[in-house]
C-alpha cells in the first residue's frame, strides 16, 4: 500500500505533500478513470445502437443490452458529478466552550469561527474552500451568498439571523488561497455544543453519515462528560467503526499544577482509551494512543497568528511546556490527516469503484455477446454467400447448356414441321381437282361475270386447300409444339425465380398455337387467263398440237400468225408450265424467230413428209376403190363433226374447261410455294419456340440478377459484420484497459493498510 509519506515538517507551513493528497490524488485519479469510463460506456452504447438500429444486422444487440447500457451512461454521468463534489468531512463535537471552534481556527491558522462567545447559534456551521477571493456564508434552504469580512460581522450575522433554525447548517466559504488545508479538499463541521441538544439522532442523520473522522473536544480540566459519550455511542451504532479522535483541551491549564500533570493525563488517557477501545470498540488498544491527544488549541492558534503577522510564535504570555504541547498538536493534526484521508478515499470511492467494475464487467460482457453474435451471423452469411455463389455459377452454366440444347431442339422441330407441311401440301395439291370440283358458282363467259367466278374460286381454293392442310397438320403440329414447350420449361423451370416457379403458367401461357398457312392464292394466281375459245378438234390448230406437242404448236402457231403479218390478234394462252407464274410469251426477237423458223420448217417438212406418203398411198388405194364418194362422205363427216362439237361446246363445257386449265395452272403454281409455304410454318413453329424460350430465358435472367443482388448484399452484410466484430473487439479491450486502471486504483488506494 503506497500510502501517503508522512513528512517531517515544522509548525511554519504545511509540508508541501500533504497525507490530504492521497485523497485529492485518489480523487483525481478515480474521476479520471471515471472519465474514461464514461466516454467509453457512451462510445459502447452508441455503438449498441447503431447496431440495433441497423435492419441488415437484426438480433445482434438486443433492445435490453441497448437499454442497459444507456442507463449505465446515464448512470455514469450521475456518479461523476458526485465524485466531483466529494471531499473529505471531519465534524468536531463537545460541550459548549471546549474550544472546538479555537481547534478548528488553529488548524485553518486564521481566526474563522467566532469563538469564546459560548456557541452563537444551535446551528452547525462547516467550513469549506471557495476559489473565490472573498469569504461568504450560506444558509440552508437559500442560494444566497452573504459576504463576511470578519469573524465578529459572522458572529454577528449568526446571532441575528433568526430565521435559522435549531440544527440547520449555515456553510462558511473561506478563499482557498487563505488557507493549504481547505485546497485539500477538506470540509470541518463546527456542531453546537453535545450538551445543548436533545435531537442527537437528527443531528446524526443530517451530518454525521458522511463524516469521514469525527474529533470529541473535550476539556482537560474536567472529565469526559456522559452526554459526549452517549452522542458517540449513538454515532457508534448508525456507522460502523467510526474514526474517532479525542483531544483534550485546555492543556495549558495543566501547566499550572505540573506536579499532577502526568497523573491527571494518564487519568485521561485511560479513560479516554476505555472509551475508545472497550465501550466504543472502534479501535484496537495498541492504536488507541494515536488516537488520544493533550492540546491547547488556543496557544497553537494565537501562535500560528502571530507568526502569520511576522511576530515570533511564543511572543504572546504562554505556558510552561508550549512547545510539547504545540507538536501534540502537530502529531494530531498529522494522524488526522492521515486518518481522514485514508478513511475518506476508502467511504468515498470504494462503492463507485466496485459498481464501475461491475459495469465495466457487463459491457465487457455485452462487448462478447455482440462479438459471438456477429460472429456466428458471419459465419453463416459467408455460407449463405457461397451457396448463392455456386447457384449462380450452376444457373449461368446450366443456362448455356440448355442455350445449345433447346436450340438444337428448336432446329429439329422446325424441320419436322417443315417436312410435315411440305408432304401435306404436295398431297393437297394432287387432290386441287376434287376441291375445285366441289366448287358452284354461276358461270357465264362474259368477263364480268367471268372475273367474279374466279375470284371465288380462288377463295374457295385457298380456303379449302386451308382447311385441309390445317386438318392434316395443325393438330400434330401444335401437340408437337407444345409438348416441347413443356419440355422447355420443365429443363428450365430449376432455373426461374421461386415466385416465377409457382406461376408458370402466368408466364408462358398454354394456349393453342395455330400455324397459319397463308397461301395467297389471290396473288398467286393473279395472272391465270383461261382459254374458252371454241376449238375444233381436228381443226388446224389441233392437228398441230397434236402433232407438234403443245411446246412446238404454240410457238408454229404464232410463228404462222406473225407471217401473216398479224392479220389477226393472236389467241389468248395459257402460259406455259416453265414460263414462271408472272411472265407471259414474250415475242421473239429476230435472233430467235429465225431459229424458230428453222425448227418449224423442219417440223413441217416431217409433217408434210409424213401425210403427203399416207396421202399418196393411202389415196391411190381409195381413190381406186372408193373414188369421190368416199371424198364426198368424208367432208360430210368432217362437217358433221365439227356441227357436232360446235353444238355441245356449251357453258357448262366451257366452266368444265377453265376449271381443268386451273387446276393444272394452279398446281403448277402451288408445286412453286411448297416449300416457301412449309419454310413459312416451319418458322412460325420456330418463332413461337423461340419466343417461350426467350421469355424463360429472361426470367432466367432475373434469377441471375436476383443471385448477384443477393450475392452483393450479403458482401455488404458480412463486412458490416466484419465492422461490428472489430469494433465490439476494441471495446472489449478497452474494457479490459479499464479493468486493469480500476484495478489498479482498488490495489493503490482500497486495499487494507498492512
Ligand atoms: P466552543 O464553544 O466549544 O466552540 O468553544 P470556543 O472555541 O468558543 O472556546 C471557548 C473559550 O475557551 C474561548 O474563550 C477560548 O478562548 C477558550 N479556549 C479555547 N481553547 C482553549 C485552550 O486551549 N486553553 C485555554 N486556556 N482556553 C481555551
Amino acid at each position: 500500500m503506497a500510502s501517503a509519506p508522512l513528512l517531517r515538517r515544522t509548525d511554519s507551513a504545511r509540508g508541501d505533500f500533504s497525507p490530504l493528497k492521497h485523497f485529492v490524488v485518489a480523487k483525481k485519479t478515480i474521476s479520471d478513470v471515471f472519465e474514461q469510463l464514461l466516454d467509453y460506456v457512451r462510445e459502447s452504447s452508441a455503438f449498441v445502437e447503431e447496431t440495433y438500429g441497423n435492419k441488415a444486422l437484426e438480433n445482434i444487440a438486443s433492445q435490453d443490452q441497448k437499454a442497459k447500457i444507456q442507463a449505465y451512461a446515464e448512470k455514469l454521468a450521475v456518479i461523476q458529478e458526485v465524485l466531483s463534489r466529494r471531499h473529505m468531512k471531519v465534524a468536531f463535537f463537545g460541550r459548549t466552550s471546549n474550544g472546538k471552534s479555537t481547534v478548528i481556527n488553529a488548524m485553518l491558522r486564521d481566526r474563522v469561527l467566532p469563538s469564546g462567545i459560548g456557541h452563537t447559534t444551535n446551528c452547525f456551521l462547516s467550513v469549506e474552500g471557495t476559489d473565490e477571493d472573498k469569504a461568504y456564508l450560506k444558509t440552508e434552504g437559500s442560494d444566497e451568498e452573504k459576504s463576511i469580512k470578519t469573524v465578529n460581522q459572522l458572529a454577528h450575522a449568526l446571532h441575528m439571523d433568526e430565521s435559522l433554525d435549531a440544527g440547520c447548517l449555515v456553510r462558511v466559504f473561506w478563499p482557498k488561497t487563505k488557507c493549504a488545508l481547505l485546497r485539500d479538499d477538506l470540509v470541518l463541521v463546527d456542531s453546537p455544543g453535545t450538551d445543548v441538544t436533545s435531537q442527537l439522532d437528527s443531528w446524526i442523520d443530517k451530518f454525521c453519515l458522511d463524516a469521514d473522522v469525527f474529533v470529541l473536544v473535550a476539556n482537560s480540566e474536567s472529565t469526559l462528560m456522559n452526554t459526549e459519550k452517549h452522542f458517540f455511542h449513538k454515532v457508534n451504532e448508525r456507522l460502523s467503526k467510526p474514526n474517532i479522535f479525542i483531544l483534550n483541551n485546555r492543556w495549558d491549564a495543566s501547566a499550572n499544577e505540573p506536579e499532577y500533570m502526568e497523573d491527571v493525563r494518564k487519568q485521561h488517557t485511560d479513560r479516554c482509551v476505555n472509551f475508545l477501545v472497550e465501550e466504543l470498540k472502534v479501535v484496537d488498544r495498541e492504536q488507541a494512543p494515536n488516537r488520544i491527544f493533550f492540546v491547547s488549541a488556543k496557544e497553537v492558534l494565537n501562535s500560528r497568528m502571530q507568526r502569520a503577522q511576522g511576530m515570533p510564535e511564543t511572543g504572546g504570555a504562554l505556558a510552561e511546556g508550549f512547545q510539547e504541547r504545540l507538536k501534540e498538536f502537530q502529531s494530531f493534526e498529522r494522524r488526522f490527516e492521515e486518518c481522514i484521508s485514508q478513511s475518506a478515499v476508502k467511504t468515498k470511492f470504494e462503492q463507485h469503484t466496485i459498481r464501475a467494475k461491475q459495469i465495466t464487467e457487463t459491457v465487457k460482457g455485452i462487448m462478447d455477446a455482440i462479438n459471438i453474435e456477429a460472429a456466428e451471423k458471419r459465419v453463416a452469411a459467408l455460407e449463405d454467400r457461397e451457396y448463392q455463389m455456386d447457384r449462380l455459377e450452376f444457373v449461368k452454366n446450366q443456362l448455356n447448356l440448355l442455350i445449345h440444347d433447346i436450340k438444337k431442339k428448336i432446329k429439329a422441330i422446325s424441320e419436322e414441321v417443315e417436312t410435315k407441311v411440305s408432304s401435306a401440301m404436295g398431297e393437297e395439291i394432287c387432290r386441287l381437282n376434287v376441291i375445285i370440283d366441289e366448287f358452284h358458282a354461276d358461270f357465264h363467259p362474259s368477263p364480268h361475270v367471268l372475273k367474279i367466278y374466279k375470284s371465288e374460286l380462288l377463295s374457295h381454293v385457298e380456303e379449302g386447300m386451308g382447311k385441309n392442310l390445317a386438318f392434316r397438320c395443325s393438330n400434330a403440329v401444335n401437340a408437337s409444339v407444345q409438348a416441347s414447350q413443356r419440355d422447355m420449361i420443365e429443363c428450365m423451370l430449376p432455373l426461374l425465380p421461386s415466385a416465377v416457379q409457382s406461376q408458370i403458367h402466368m408466364l408462358v401461357p398454354s394456349r393453342k398455337f395455330d400455324l397459319s398457312y397463308d397461301l395467297n392464292c389471290a396473288t398467286l394466281c393473279s395472272d391465270f387467263q383461261e382459254n374458252i375459245e371454241f376449238q375444233f378438234s381436228l381443226g388446224w390448230t389441233a392437228l398441230v398440237h397434236r402433232f407438234l406437242g403443245p411446246a412446238n404448236a404454240q410457238t408454229a402457231l404464232k410463228l404462222v400468225d406473225q407471217n401473216f403479218q398479224f392479220t389477226r390478234p393472236a389467241l389468248p394462252l395459257a402460259r406455259t408450265p416453265s414460263s414462271g407464274p408472272s411472265s407471259t410469251v414474250a415475242l421473239p426477237n429476230q435472233e430467235n424467230a429465225i431459229m424458230t423458223q428453222e425448227d418449224l420448217m423442219v417440223a413441217m417438212a416431217t409433217l408434210t413428209s409424213r401425210t403427203s406418203m399416207g396421202v399418196v398411198v393411202v389415196g391411190g388405194v381409195v381413190w381406186r376403190t372408193l373414188g369421190w364418194r368416199l371424198i364426198a362422205l368424208s367432208t360430210t363427216l368432217y362437217g358433221l363433226l365439227y356441227l357436232y362439237e360446235r353444238l355441245t361446246w356449251t357453258t357448262k363445257a366451257k366452266e368444265r374447261s377453265l376449271k381443268r386449265q386451273f387446276v393444272d395452272y394452279a398446281t403448277e403454281k402451288l408445286q412453286l410455294i411448297v416449300s416457301f409455304t412449309s419454310a413459312n410454318c416451319s418458322h412460325q413453329v420456330q418463332q413461337e419456340m423461340a419466343t417461350t424460350f426467350a421469355r424463360l430465358c429472361q426470367q432466367v435472367d432475373r434469377t441471375q440478377k436476383e443471385l448477384e443482388a443477393e450475392i452483393s448484399q450479403l458482401t455488404a452484410k458480412i463486412e458490416q459484420l466484419e465492422t461490428v466484430q472489430s469494433r465490439s473487439k476494441t471495446l472489449r479491450h478497452k474494457a479490459t484497459d479499464l479493468e486493469k486502471k480500476l484495478e489498479a486504483f482498488t490495489n493503490q488506494y482500497l486495499q487494507p493498510q498492512q
